[in-house]
């Protein structure tokens, strides 16, 4: 990243990295980063030369970056495409399941599909259709209520369709949803973080590598050709991930019991620069934590406590049990969330640790993902994770589109990210949820759970008593994302001659925001019920009940919306 056009509120509250990218869109110029970067790309891999105009860069990320590329048809007709080039230290089986994701179950249901995928040694780049998309932050408080109903709806049909195939996206969010305001188009995009499920019909994510197979898949360089006539030095995306496919299968037995005892590594938060390596499957493969489950035998001790202060409400929680015990017979093992529930320890909420702790191992889980996405689950190190934890972050996702803010949650920790969460769900429900999975949340003050429609309204600044401009804070919301951020610096930084002048702008900027919103009230005055109904079976602390991608699209709030 390089020249960023930074304000000191986006400081505080930071936009995803592909969002200030696009203000490079709008600049119309290149930067001279963008320029060396694309320059960088196209020596690494020439033969994209031969194809593409690459035109900017639109997304980076810490595994990849994203540009948009013009392709010239034989018709003369440019076609824009995006380009992502993950970074040459991605784990190959990683990049082919990633491509196997998009190849599979792509296509179709609002879930992106792939063109064509080029490589030259370690470089690869995946070649997909491009779809403008709107910036959420951007465009949250505009949405009708309506646009909102369409929009989840979208949401559900791709993550039905990903969750029929047996893929965990694990990093659902605004960003990975891709939505076109215009065209009514949606496409949930990457697959980096993708899991899959015992039953899942990727064949890429039945197992996990060790670190040692790197470099030997994409060897081979079948030659494609691009739409009517243009014949590339291309190697095809499904051809990369049958190859790998067959060269994993074949490595699978053996590297197995390395990955099995191979400590979790971090998810995308994790990994601070390019330099990282990216782990096979973020951290493991949920049929190697089964595995795991089962060959319980070493004893190992693990307690930690942490103190995290929520906007000065001091909610101390002492994580105290975080492992699970052998489950031989299978019986105990919860049908839905998978996770053992054969918990029973008498040092719960004392100072000593008793000998069934003492014999727990600790546990290592699936954690990649979000923060502030993540679910109870997750959070928790729940070894068995399901589709259900991909349904937990749509319900974030919606939750911001009804109380208009973004981001909901912003943690740093699992703890901290859990505290949030009872803040809003009640810190004794969510005791009692984690406790049907199989674990114990200590925590020193109780919070109740809020009535949802009652938050979002006046987070939202809907119902009549409170105004966007006080009273309507959330508590861990670091600027108010109901005001444009240009006012909200304006407000921040009065300086003493000009004082009065910035408080008569902040004045017209907020008299113009309620002016607009009473005119402008695009179905939020009636919110139905149907709505939070959803939302909350959406946030349901527990895994095993919590509403299906299928039932979602069945639910009321849908009714006349056609499948
Ligand atoms: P990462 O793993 O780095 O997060 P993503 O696949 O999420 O990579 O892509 C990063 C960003 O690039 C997206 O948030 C989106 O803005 C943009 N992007 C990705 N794929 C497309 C696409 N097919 N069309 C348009 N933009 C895309
Ligand atoms: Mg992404
Ligand atoms: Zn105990």
């Amino acid at each position: 990243m390089e020249t960023m056009l930074k304000s000191p509120c986006e400081e505080q509250h930071p936009r995803e990295a592909e969002d200030s990218h696009r203000k490079h869109e709008q600049n119309n110029k290149l930067s001279e980063g963008i320029k060396k970067d694309i320059q960088k790309l196209y020596e690494a891999v020439p033969q994209l030369a031969n194809v593409f105009k690459i035109k900017d860069k639109i997304g980076e990320g810490t595994f990849s970056s994203v540009y948009l590329a013009t392709a010239q048809l034989q018709t003369g007709y440019e076609e824009k495409m995006a380009l992502k080039h993950l970074i040459p230290t991605s784990h190959p089986l990683r990049i082919a399941a990633e491509l196997q994701c998009l190849t599979v179950a792509g296509g179709q249901d609002n879930v992106m599909g792939v063109k064509y995928c080029f490589r030259k040694n370690d470089h690869v780049v995946i070649v997909m259709p491009y779809l403008e998309h709107e910036s959420f932050l951007d465009i949250l408080n505009s949405l009708s209520f309506e646009e909102v109903r369409e929009y989840m709806f979208n949401l559900f049909k791709a993550l039905r369709r990903i969750h029929h195939f047996g893929i965990v996206h694990r990093d659902v969010k605004p960003s990975n949803f891709l939505y076109n305001r215009r065209l009514k188009e949606y496409a949930l995009v990457d697959f980096g973080l993708a899991q899959g499920t015992p039953d899942t019909k990727i064949e890429l994510l039945k197992t996990a590598q060790s670190e040692g197979q790197k470099g030997s898949y994409l060897q081979s360089k079948p030659t494609v050709t691009l739409g009517n006539g243009v014949s590339l030095s291309v190697t095809a995306s499904k051809q990369i991930a049958q190859q790998s496919a067959s060269k994993a299968s074949n490595k699978r037995s053996s590297s197995l019991s390395k990955a099995e005892i191979k400590q979790a590594r971090g998810g995308k938060e994790e990994s601070a620069h390019h330099s990282v390596q990216r782990s096979v499957f973020g951290e493991r493969n949920f049929n190697v934590s089964t595995s795991t489950c089962q060959e319980n035998s070493s004893t190992k001790l693990i307690k930690q406590s942490k103190i995290i202060d929520i906007s000065s409400r001091k909610l101390l929680i002492k994580k105290k049990i975080i492992s699970t015990k052998t489950v031989s017979n299978g019986a105990a093992r919860k049908a839905a969330s998978g996770c053992p529930s054969n918990l029973t320890c008498d040092c719960y909420a004392t100072d000593r640790v008793c000998s069934v702790c003492l014999s727990r191992r600790q546990q290592v889980a699936p954690r990649a993902g979000t923060p502030g996405f993540r679910a109870p689950e997750v959070l928790t190190k729940c070894p068995t994770q399901t589709t259900a934890i991909d349904m937990w972050s749509a319900g974030i996702v919606f939750l911001s589109l009804l109380s208009g803010r973004y981001p909901f949650y912003k943690a740093s920790d699992d703890l901290t990210a859990l505290a949030q969460i009872m803040t809003v769900r009640g810190s004794r429900e969510t005791i009692q949820a984690a406790k049907t999975f199989g674990k114990s949340i200590l925590c020193t003050q109780e919070v109740p759970a809020q009535n949802l429609r009652t938050l979002c309204e006046k987070l939202r600044g809907t119902n009549s008593s409170s105004t966007r401009s006080k009273g309507a804070t959330h508590s861990d919301s670091p600027h108010d994302p109901a005001l444009p951020l240009d006012m909200d610096k304006h407000c921040a930084t009065k300086s003493l001659g000009k004082e009065v002048q910035h408080l008569q702008s902040c004045q017209e900027a907020l008299d113009g925001a309620l002016e607009n919103k009473a005119i402008d009230r695009k179905g939020w005055d009636h919110v139905p019920d149907d709505a939070y109904d959803l939302l909350d079976k959406l946030l349901d602390l527990n895994p095993a009940t919590r509403i299906t991608a299928k039932e979602a699209l069945l639910h009321p709030f849908f009714k006349n919306m056609r499948l």
